[in-house]
C-alpha cells in the first residue's frame, strides 16, 4: 500500500486534520465529560471557567487514572477479549483484501453482547457490582482511556513493523501517516484474535450498550425512578447497538474493517471517541430527568425505532446482494445492477456487484439519511436547554459526509468507467435528488 492510497484528502489537509485531531481530541472528551456530570451540561459555563483560570482551569479538572479505573479498564477488556475468544460462534469470510487476501472471523457477536449485558445487570441485581461506580469514576475512566489507547496505537505501529500479521499491511514511508492512519488492516494476535474486531465491535460498541445502562442505573439510584426521556434514550441506543450485533459479520464487510487500516484513527476513535462522545446524550439525561409525556415519548421511540430499523435494511439489502450474486428480491424485484471489474494489488482481475436499485438507487449512500436521524431520535428526549447532547449528531452528519466522499473517492480509483456509469445512474450521494 502506497503513501498516495494513504493520502485520502489533500496532503496539507491530511496532516493539518491529523495533527489538530491528534492534541485536539483528548482534552475535547475531557472537557465534555467535565460539561456534562459537573457543568450541568452547559457548554458556556465551561467557557466561563477556562476564560478564567485558563490552561491551568483545563488540567485541574482532567482526572489522573486511578487505580479504581484501569481495574474497572482491565475487567472489561480481559472480559471481552475472552468472550470474543472462547463463545462459539460461525465461521465467516471476509471480503477479499487488497492484496487478495481472505481473513477468517468467528461470528459470536450476539452471544458477546447478551452475555455482557446479562452478566452486567446480574452484577448489579445480586449486589457484585454497582455500575453507579463507572459513572462516579468516569472522568478517570476516560483519562486512562486516553492514555493507554495511545500507548495502543503505538504498539499497532511497532506490530505493523516488525510483525505484520499478513501481507495487508505496510509503510506509507512518514511516520505521522502511519501512526494515524495504522499499517495493517487485520492485524491479528495468534491465528484467531482479530485485533480491530475486539477494538472496535467488542470493546467500543459494547462499551456504549454498557455505559447506556450505567447511564440508566446512575439516574434510578441518584432520583430513586427513571425519567421517559432517559427511558427512551436508552431503548433507542439499545436497539441501535443490538442491531449492530446482530449484523457484526456485515460490518466486517464495510469500510473501517475491510478498508481502514489500524491505527490512531480507527483504533484510539473506537476506543475512546465512542465509550466517551457517542454515549454522550445519555450522560447528559442523568443528571437532567426531562419528561416528555407518554404521548412524546411513544412518537419519539416509534420515529427512531423506524430509522434505526431502515438504516438496518439498507446495509442488510446489500449485503444480501453481495452474498447471492444478485440472485435476490430487491423491493420485490430483481435487482438492477452493474458488474464492475478491478484490478488488486497483486495484479489480479476480479469483480463485484454495484446495486443500482432499492436504497443503493435512491442515492449511493442513502443509509447515512436513517443513520444520522436515529441519532438525532436518541438525542432529541434532552429536549432543547442546551447543545452538547446534540454534539454527537453533529459529529456524525459531518463524519458520514466526509466518509461518503472517501468512500466515493476510493471506489472511483477501483471501479475506474464502472463506478461512473454508477454515478450517472444514481447521481445523488447521500440525500435523494439534493446531494
Ligand atoms: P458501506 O456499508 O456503505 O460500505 C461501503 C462499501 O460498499 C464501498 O466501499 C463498496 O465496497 C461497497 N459498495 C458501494 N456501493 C455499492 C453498491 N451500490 N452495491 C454494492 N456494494 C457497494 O459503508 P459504511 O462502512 O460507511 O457503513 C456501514 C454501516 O455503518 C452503515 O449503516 C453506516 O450508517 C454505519 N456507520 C456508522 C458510523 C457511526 O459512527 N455511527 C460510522 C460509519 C458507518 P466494495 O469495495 O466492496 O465494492
Amino acid at each position: 500500500m502506497g503513501a498516495e492510497a494513504d493520502l485520502v484528502h489533500a496532503p496539507l489537509l491530511t496532516y493539518a486534520s491529523m495533527l489538530s485531531l491528534l492534541s485536539l481530541c483528548p482534552p475535547f472528551v475531557i472537557l465534555l465529560w467535565y460539561t456534562m456530570v459537573h457543568a450541568d451540561g452547559s457548554v458556556l459555563q465551561t467557557w466561563d471557567y477556562l476564560r478564567q483560570h485558563g490552561q491551568q482551569g483545563l488540567i485541574d479538572i482532567w482526572p489522573k487514572p486511578t487505580a479504581t479505573a484501569w481495574k474497572i479498564i482491565a475487567c472489561y477488556a480481559a472480559f471481552e477479549a475472552a468472550l470474543q475468544l472462547l463463545l462459539p460462534g460461525k465461521r465467516v469470510e471476509g471480503p477479499v483484501s487488497p492484496a487478495g487476501n481472505k481473513p477468517v472471523y468467528k461470528a459470536n457477536g450476539v452471544l458477546a453482547y447478551v452475555v455482557t449485558l446479562v452478566t452486567y445487570l446480574g452484577l448489579w441485581w445480586f449486589g457484585i457490582f454497582n455500575p453507579t461506580i463507572v459513572y462516579d469514576h468516569l472522568g478517570e475512566i476516560f483519562s486512562a482511556l486516553i492514555f493507554g489507547s495511545f500507548v495502543f496505537c503505538i504498539f499497532l505501529y511497532i506490530k505493523g513493523h516488525v510483525a505484520p500479521s499478513s501481507t495487508d499491511s505496510g509503510s506509507s514511508g512518514n511516520l505521522i501517516i502511519d501512526f494515524y492512519w495504522g499499517m495493517e488492516l487485520y492485524p491479528r494476535i495468534g491465528e484467531n484474535f482479530d485485533i480491530k474486531v475486539f477494538t472496535n465491535c467488542r470493546f467500543g460498541m459494547m462499551s456504549w450498550a454498557v455505559l447506556a445502562v450505567t447511564y440508566c442505573i446512575k439516574q434510578y439510584e441518584t432520583y430513586g425512578k427513571l425519567s421517559d426521556s432517559m427511558l427512551v434514550n436508552t431503548i433507542l441506543m439499545l436497539v441501535y447497538v443490538t442491531k449492530f450485533f446482530w449484523w457484526e459479520a456485515g460490518y466486517w464487510n464495510t469500510m473501517d474493517i475491510a478498508h481502514d487500516r489500524a491505527g490512531f484513527y480507527i483504533c484510539w476513535g473506537c476506543l475512546v471517541w465512542v465509550p466517551s462522545i457517542y454515549t454522550s446524550p445519555g450522560m447528559y439525561l442523568v443528571n437532567h430527568p426531562v419528561n416528555l409525556g407518554v404521548k412524546l415519548a411513544i412518537f419519539i421511540l416509534v420515529a427512531g425505532i423506524l430509522c434505526i430499523y431502515i438504516n438496518y435494511d439498507c446495509d442488510r439489502q446489500r449485503q444480501e446482494f453481495r452474498r447471492t450474486n444478485g440472485k435476490c428480491l430487491v423491493w420485490g424485484k430483481a435487482p438492477s445492477k452493474i458488474v464492475a471489474s478491478y484490478t488488486t494489488t497483486t495484479g489480479q482481475t476480479k469483480s463485484s456487484l454495484l446495486l443500482t436499485s432499492g436504497w443503493w438507487g435512491l442515492a449511493r449512500h442513502f443509509h447515512y439519511v436513517p443513520e444520522i436521524l436515529g441519532a438525532f431520535f436518541w438525542t432529541v428526549p434532552a429536549l432543547f436547554d442546551h447543545f452538547l447532547p446534540y454534539f454527537y449528531v453533529v459529529f456524525l452528519t459531518i463524519l458520514l459526509f466526509d466518509r461518503a466522499k472517501r468512500d466515493d473517492d476510493r471506489c472511483k480509483t477501483k471501479y475506474g468507467k464502472y463506478w461512473k456509469v454508477y454515478c450517472d445512474k444514481v447521481p445523488s450521494r447521500i440525500i435523494p435528488g439534493i446531494y
